[in-house]
């Protein structure tokens, strides 16, 4: 589950917003430069406080032109298609809507004026820099990085329970309660290689149906893989 918001006013991801039926929202850390940490500082009005490595601002502060959430994919065949990724920003982004402060803490947030072609050339070089770092974040090294790491990595809807079995699998499975016995929906599992099966209701997808996501042997190699697995085949 996504960490809560660090923003004053804002519940995104709180146990409480959660229980009472909100969906989590896709979170960011703080950026890393700190000439760019200082702008979120600055824009965030939160006043005597200083982030942790935990902290994050949601998607609800940005601009939605700065959060990208799909990518381009290269199937087998040669054709691109686009795939949900997990949300990130455009790497110049900085947080400005801020709805439902307390009355106190309201501020406006002027941002620096760029020209526009000064504007386009910096987002440029950033996100080419942005992809490259993306592109390493992504990437899943081994089955003890993924059991470790995934409920930090990716966000997960609640229908789905997750069973580890020693260092050897990883389930993800949806049950219907319904029944007077308790069953199975669907299940996604992971070997210890990376290799993934998925059951929808029994029926093991072929190759073919996952290639849209996992076009190499059906091998996981990103975490954005997962998490369009865990979306698509949740119901
Ligand atoms: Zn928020």
């Amino acid at each position: 589950m996504p960490s809560p918001c660090c923003v004053p006013g804002c519940k995104s991801n709180y146990k409480s917003s959660l229980r009472a039926g909100e969906a989590s929202i896709s979170v960011f850390g703080f950026p890393k430069d700190e000439h760019l940490k200082m702008k979120w500082l600055k824009a965030i009005p939160r006043d005597k406080w200083a982030p942790t490595q935990y902290s994050v601002v949601c998607a609800k502060h940005f601009d939605p032109n700065d959060i990208i959430c799909e990518d381009n994919y290269l199937l087998p065949d040669g054709t691109l298609t686009k795939i949900k990724i997990k949300a990130r920003l455009v790497c110049s982004a900085v947080p400005q809507i801020f709805p439902n402060l307390p009355a106190d803490l309201t501020k406006t947030v002027p941002l620096p004026k760029k020209s526009p072609d000064e504007r386009n050339s910096e987002q440029q070089k950033c996100n080419e820099l942005s992809n490259e770092a993306f592109e390493q974040l992504d990437y899943i090294t081994n089955f003890q990085d993924l059991i470790s790491n995934y409920s930090q990595k990716i966000v997960i809807s609640d229908l789905w329970n997750v069973k580890i079995v020693g260092d050897t699998k990883l389930y993800f499975y949806t049950l219907n309660l319904n029944d007077p016995c308790i069953t199975i929906i669907n299940q996604i599992s992971i070997d210890s290689d990376l290799h993934v099966k998925v059951f929808l209701k029994n029926n093991e997808l072929s190759q073919n149906n996952l290639k849209w996501i996992l076009p190499f042997e059906l091998k996981l190699s990103r975490w954005s893989q997962l998490e369009n697995l865990l979306t698509r085949y949740v119901l």
